[in-house]
């Protein structure tokens, strides 16, 4: 994939890239393991001084990076100024909690005393995508720059200007030059970074294709990973929940960042006693959302981000439709230049279609009609993913087993999945392993050191 921004509204060429050299990819990488010596012996208190001032950047300057993401990739230009606001936040909460995640802890035993210290690890390099271009890479750099490590940025190709912007806003904020770097360069030069000594662990946001070949390589080398991968999360209705609410989330959990989001609601299970009137509902919410230029305010649906996911997206619907699906609104690509494609939702999906067994990254619900909460779970957990989960009911029984027997990193009840700086996220089955956020993210990079003293 060439680096390039690409405007997906248009599908006019911006700016082209050249990728890094190996010679150019050699210095960054002897940089980042030379400022890591340094790096880690700074305070606590300076690193919170550098980060508080890299929130502020973004606060600042939310409506440039903003429109950097929407000309990039085509999310809605109010989602990308959400996105800038949420680094903010990311940025604020382990300025202000990372000292404490990370204190020394005490336990007592037969030593004289013995604790638990948690040291940075070195080099981290981590592999984002374009989805959401800021917020993956501040929910990882946060943190990671906060314990002490370094980062090494291989962003999405189509975001090279987002990219660059982040390395900038890190420079600018203080952080010691080389504490985080970003490296233009194509998927093919991950595997050579992977088995370079001075890198020390990788994180990786993407596709499972991706996520196997970053963990296999690191495997190899013995080099930790986190993953953060696909998912294709149910979002059930049970008699008892709260229908209007229920539909006008559904339509937004579909539909956030053009239907593009890991944890977007994807399947709607629907108990059989209220499924006709959710879906004539939710057909009708689908409707009335506005699709066409991201950067107008009254757009609710951009462009997909380039044209292979819209040939991609347009694919698994056809084919599903081929083997039986229902078309109930949608189903096309709009007649325009540009990526862009209908709100679709489709019913009476087949067990063997694309749209039942894969993850559809577009604005394409699924419904499906159950008789009762046994299958309401079993049909959720019928996916190799497992990443989020949302469950509407207020009979407190029914809540208690979906919390229990829903296979995901996370369930909310009567609400929308969203990442939230203080709880933790990520997934189970293949979307991923290991944490981001919250006290558990921040443990991901570090040497769990077991000190004993006699
Ligand atoms: P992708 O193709 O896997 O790309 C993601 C990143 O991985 C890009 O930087 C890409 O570089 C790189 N990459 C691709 N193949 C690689 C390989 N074989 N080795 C090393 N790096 C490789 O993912 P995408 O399709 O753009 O993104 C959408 C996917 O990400 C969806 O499945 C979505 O659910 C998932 N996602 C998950 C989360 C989460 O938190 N769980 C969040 C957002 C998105 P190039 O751009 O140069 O190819």
């Amino acid at each position: 994939m060439p680096i390039a921004s690409i405007n997906p509204a248009t599908g006019e060429t911006i700016k082209k890239f050249e990728s890094l050299s190996e010679s150019q990819i050699d210095e960054k990488l002897q940089r980042a393991a030379d400022i890591f010596h340094i790096y880690r012996r700074t305070s606590f208190a300076e690193r919170e001084q550098w980060m508080t001032r890299a929130a502020e950047i973004l606060e600042t300057e939310k409506n440039d990076f903003a429109r950097l993401m929407t000309t990039e990739m085509g999310k809605p230009i109010k989602g990308a100024v959400g996105e800038a606001e949420k680094c903010v936040w990311v940025c604020r909460y382990y300025a202000e909690h990372a000292r404490q995640h990370l204190s020394d802890k005490l336990v007592e035993t037969n030593a004289r005393k013995s604790y638990v210290r948690f040291q940075p690890l070195g080099p981290v390099l981590a592999v984002m995508p374009w989805n959401f271009p800021f917020w993956q890479v501040f929910r990882f750099a946060a943190p990671a720059l906060m314990a002490g490590n370094v980062g090494l940025l291989k962003h999405a190709s189509n975001v090279p200007q987002c990219a660059l912007a982040i390395e900038d806003i890190f420079r600018r904020a203080g952080f010691p030059e080389g504490a985080f770097q970003t490296l233009l360069i194509g998927s093919d030069a991950v595997p050579r970074i992977l088995e370079d000594h001075r890198v020390v662990a990788a994180t990786l946001t993407g596709s499972e294709p991706a996520g196997r070949s970053v963990a296999g390589i690191a495997g190899k080398q013995i080099k930790k990973t986190v993953l953060e991968l696909g998912g294709s999360d149910a979002f059930i209705v049970m008699p008892s929940a709260e229908l209007e609410e229920a539909v006008t989330t559904a339509v937004k959990a579909r539909t956030i960042n053009n239907g593009q989001s890991c944890i977007a609601a994807k399947r709607f299970i629907v108990a059989a006693e209220i499924y006709d009137e959710f879906e004539r509902r939710f057909v009708k919410g689908m409707e009335t959302l506005r699709v066409g230029d991201p950067h107008d305010d009254a757009a609710d649906i951009g462009p997909l981000a380039t044209e292979q996911i819209l040939k991609d997206v347009d694919e698994q619907v056809k084919t599903s439709v081929a083997g039986g699906a229902l078309v109930l609104t949608g189903g096309k690509r709009l007649d325009q230049a540009g990526n862009f494609y209908q709100p679709t939702v489709l019913a009476g999906i087949p067990h063997d279609s694309p749209a039942y067994c894969e993850e559809v990254f577009g604005p394409v619900a699924l419904l499906f009609r159950v008789n009762d909460i046994d299958e309401a779970i079993d049909l959720a957990n019928a996916t190799t993913f497992g990443l989020g989960s949302a469950a509407w009911t207020n009979d407190e029984r029914e809540q208690e087993r979906f919390i229990d027997e829903l296979e995901a990193g996370c369930v909310f009840i009567n609400g929308m999945v969203a990442s939230d700086p203080r709880l933790p996220f990520g997934g189970i089955k293949h979307s991923g392993y290991g944490r981001e956020l919250s006290e558990f993210g921040i443990r991901e990079f570090v040497n769990v050191k077991t000190v004993w003293i006699k």
